[in-house]
C-alpha cells in the first residue's frame, strides 16, 4: 500500500499543550504529507463528542501544569470507557508527561490535591510538592532496541510503574520517571506515555514513523512500509544533543 488516510485526533489542544508539544502534531501530520498520506487532525477539546473519539486512528495528547489538569480531568473521565477501549484495542498514541500522568491510577499535585486519572496504565504519580526540585532539562533514554530518543523535561511529578506496564526506556541523561529508578515513561500495547516534550518528534523522526507505522497497520490490518524521507536536518538535532549531553 502507498497511500492511505489517517485521523488523528488531538486531545485538549488548549489546554494540554506545553513546552511546544504542539510540534508532534506537525510533524506526524507533514510526515504523512510527504508520503501521500491524506491526514486529518481532529481536535478534541473539552466537551467533545465521543463519536470523534472513535473515529481516530492515532491519539495525541500533551503536557501542562497542574492548573490544567485540574480543569480537564472531569471532561477526561467522561470519555474514559471509549478511551480505555481504543487503548486496550490497540488504537496507538502518544501522551506527554500531564497526559502520560492522566492514564495512570491517579496524579497526587503539588498542592497535595488527588487528581483522578484514566487508570489503564499500571503506573500512580506523586508530585513531592514545594519543598522539592522540579525536574527540568534535556534528557536522553534508551529504547529496548539500543535506539536513543532525545527530549525535554520539565515536571513535578514522580512517576511509578506497575508490573503490568514496560517502561518506554532506560534513562541515560536526566530524570525520567522518578529520578530514583532510572526508567523513563511507559508503554502499553501501541500507547507511549512518556515526560519528553521539546516536542519530542521532530528530532526524533524514527519515533515518528513507528507512531504513524502502527497506526497504518491498525487500520488496514496489514503490515505497512513507511516510504523512507531526508532525515538529515532532524538527525543533525538529534546528533547535538546527544552531544551536548556527552552521551
Ligand atoms: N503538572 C505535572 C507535573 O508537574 C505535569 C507537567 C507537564 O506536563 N509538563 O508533574
Amino acid at each position: 500500500m502507498k497511500t492511505g488516510n489517517l485521523i488523528i485526533g488531538w486531545l485538549y489542544p488548549e489546554l494540554m499543550s506545553t513546552y511546544g508539544d504542539r510540534g508532534n502534531i506537525l510533524v506526524l501530520k507533514k510526515r504523512c504529507q510527504w508520503r501521500g498520506i491524506k491526514v486529518k487532525i481532529i481536535k478534541l477539546d473539552t466537551g467533545f463528542d465521543k463519536k470523534q473519539l472513535s473515529m481516530c486512528n492515532l491519539l495525541f495528547m500533551g503536557g501542562a501544569q497542574d492548573k490544567q489538569q485540574q480543569i480537564v480531568v472531569s471532561d477526561l473521565m467522561e470519555k474514559r470507557t471509549e478511551l480505555k477501549r481504543m487503548i486496550e484495542n490497540g488504537i496507538p498514541g502518544l501522551y506527554i508527561c500531564g497526559a502520560y500522568q492522566f492514564l495512570g491510577k491517579y496524579y497526587k499535585d503539588a498542592d497535595g490535591t488527588t487528581i483522578a486519572s484514566l487508570g489503564i496504565f499500571d503506573l500512580f504519580t506523586v508530585n513531592p510538592g514545594r519543598g522539592f526540585s522540579r525536574q527540568i532539562g534535556a534528557s536522553a533514554v534508551q529504547l529496548p532496541n539500543k535506539q536513543i530518543i532525545v527530549g525535554f523535561e520539565n515536571h513535578g511529578g514522580r512517576t511509578y510503574l506497575g508490573k503490568t506496564v514496560k517502561p518506554f526506556g532506560k534513562i541515560l541523561k536526566g530524570f525520567g520517571n522518578n529520578g530514583a529508578d532510572q526508567t523513563e515513561g511507559a508503554v502499553y500495547k501501541n500507547s507511549f506515555g512518556t515526560y519528553f516534550h521539546g516536542p519530542v518528534l521532530p528530532k526524533n523522526p524514527g519515533f515518528a514513523d513507528l507512531l504513524i507505522k502502527l497506526a497504518l497497520e491498525k487500520k488496514y490490518d496489514s503490515p505497512i512500509n513507511l516510504s523512507p524521507l531526508d532525515d538529515s536536518l532532524e538527525l543533525q538535532a538529534h546528533t547535538a544533543i546527544i552531544n551536548t549531553l556527552k552521551i
